[in-house]
């Protein structure tokens, strides 16, 4: 039978749990802690536990837990509709162990779970594994307990095989440690590239990395007073892993990728019947744009954040504001994106309540930022084409217009950025952080217009709705939303890049 997203999911917890770990539901997507905006990460709500804290779960004990964990990653966004193997919004399947188990039950039970025909029943010839450089520990397990041919295990730097990537040099601080991946060979329909060409680029459409299994056993310092990394061994060692849910999904049932599975196929559908334009598979950009942000943004805005001009808020406009741009680009002229959330909530309802719950508040805020942004859009997609076309290939929009795009027409910088590419022009950013900068000056100077604008603005579209509740972590996420709204966007750069 054909397992669906749905079903992966609940066999992922369910084998767990036959493994003794507690089930734990989705933390919200507001980061718990300050290093991120969003949740990047099913270990995030557990930093706490690798530290020592007690593993102490709404009343229950457990040094082992099971969760799916929503995540949302934007720094590589304009990957989103274009790669096979990038969503701004994803579940991350994970399996954390607080100084219980270590490394050789960790590779043990992913490689059941993934292989066996109870389970996945992924053909085993197909897996291949890396590890960090001198993690010999790894290697005996994946060559003696798994049997997996040395042919298949490749040794890789802290940029690659280190959670946070490369924590060592640039942090953040806290808990890490070195990490071991499973990839999956999908096969030359996928692609005649070789794991050699994966080896050497770090992509590949054919081999598709699936599962991250990080061994926690550092908390990470302050550099010490020559900038050396500080790493302070844990006080017991831990694991922590993440399963992207619908990789595995898009590998067992076999489809070429995301947006012909279960989850986003009769999104995709309905984005075809409400545009007029059928989809075409890979070369419908739009539809996939689409298709994928009405999710992660449903998300966004049931777990209680809004469109604003700052931080989560912000993160939120830009990928609603690149999703209406790619509606016009079907023909779309009044808002038509928050007719899809229903999808959103028949397919991931079930497993996240808060939609359900929210899906009027959700709608409601979409369809009031499709029409603020399609009042405007078509001026600046004018605007900018104007510019664009009296520019040569190889040249730099200037940051002023950059910014008057930002100003005048709402236009995110990252969307002017996507455009400008599309006639092989860059935009120079620092001009345009000078021209936000000076704008902000101005607004600070006394001008009681613009502030919102700039500073704040659209909150009172989702006043009264309650963050999601999450019996639990609640002392955890008031923390954290409080910290969190420190920022630190960079972070988060840093974390989803690659
Ligand atoms: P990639 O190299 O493909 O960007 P990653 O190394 O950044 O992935 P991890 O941080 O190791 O990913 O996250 C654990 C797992 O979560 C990955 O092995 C993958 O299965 C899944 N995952 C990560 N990022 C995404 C994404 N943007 N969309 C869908 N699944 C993802
Ligand atoms: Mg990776
Ligand atoms: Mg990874
Ligand atoms: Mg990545």
């Amino acid at each position: 039978r054909r397992l669906t997203t749905q079903d992966i999911r609940s066999m992922f917890l369910q084998f767990f749990q036959s493994k003794e770990h507690l089930i734990l539901p989705s933390y919200s997507t507001i980061a718990p802690d300050p290093t991120t905006l969003f949740t990047v990460a099913g270990m995030q709500p557990f930093k706490e536990q690798f530290m020592g804290a007690p593993a102490v779960f709404d009343g229950r004990g457990s040094k082992r837990v099971t969760t799916a964990q929503k995540c949302v990653r934007v720094g590589d966004i304009e990957n989103v509709g274009r790669t096979r193997r990038h969503l701004s919004l994803f579940e991350m399947m994970g399996n954390f162990s607080f100084g219980d188990y270590f490394k050789k039950e960790a590779i043990e039970w992913a490689w059941e779970f993934l292989t066996s025909p109870e389970w996945m029943g992924m053909d085993k010839d197909k897996m291949y594994v890396t590890i960090y450089k001198d993690d010999d520990e790894a290697f005996g397990y994946w060559t003696q307990n798994i049997g997996l041919d040395p042919a298949h295990i490749h040794r890789f730097d802290a940029d690659e095989n280190f959670w946070p990537a490369n924590a060592p040099l640039e942090g953040p601080n806290g808990p890490c440690g070195p990490c071991s991946e499973i990839y999956y060979d999908r096969g030359p329909k996928y692609g005649d590239d070789t794991w050699g060409d994966y080896y050497e680029t770090r992509e590949s459409a054919r081999f598709l990395e699936v599962w991250n299994l990080v061994f926690p056993q550092f908390d990470r310092q302050e550099p010490d007073a020559n900038g050396q990394p500080v790493l302070k061994d844990l006080p017991f060692k831990n694991i922590d892993t993440g399963m992207g849910l619908e990789r595995v999904a898009s590998v067992v049932q076999d489809v070429p990728d995301f947006y012909s599975n279960d989850v986003f196929g009769p999104i995709i559908e309905k984005v075809a019947e409400l545009s007029g334009k059928s989809y075409e598979g890979e070369v419908s950009v739009s539809h996939r744009v689409v298709a994928e942000h009405i999710r992660s943004v449903s998300m966004i805005l049931a777990d209680g954040t809004s469109f604003s001009n700052t931080g989560r808020g912000y993160t939120a406009r830009k990928i609603m504001r690149r999703a209406i741009r790619h509606g016009y680009m079907l023909g779309w002229r009044e808002p038509k994106l928050f007719e899809l959330v229903g999808l959103v909530v028949t397919s991931m309802g079930e497993a996240y309540p808060e939609l359900k719950e929210n899906q009027s508040k959700v709608e409601a805020a979409m369809k009031a930022e499709e029409e603020r942004f399609l009042k405007t859009v078509e001026g600046g997609i004018h605007r900018l084409g104007g510019l664009l076309r009296s520019m040569e290939r190889g040249s730099v929009l200037a940051g002023a217009d950059a910014f008057e795009l930002y100003d005048t027409y709402g236009f995110p910088v990252d969307l002017t950025k996507e455009i400008a590419e599309e006639y092989g022009v860059s935009v120079d950013e620092a001009g345009y952080a000078e021209s936000l900068e000076n704008a902000q000056e101005i607004a600070r100077a006394g001008s009681k217009y613009g502030k919102s604008e700039l500073f704040g603005g659209n909150q009172e579209v989702f006043e009264g709705l309650p963050a999601t509740q999450f019996v639990g972590y609640d002392h955890l996420r008031a923390e954290g939303q409080v910290l969190a709204l420190v920022g630190a966007g960079e972070r988060l750069n840093h974390l989803s890049a690659g």
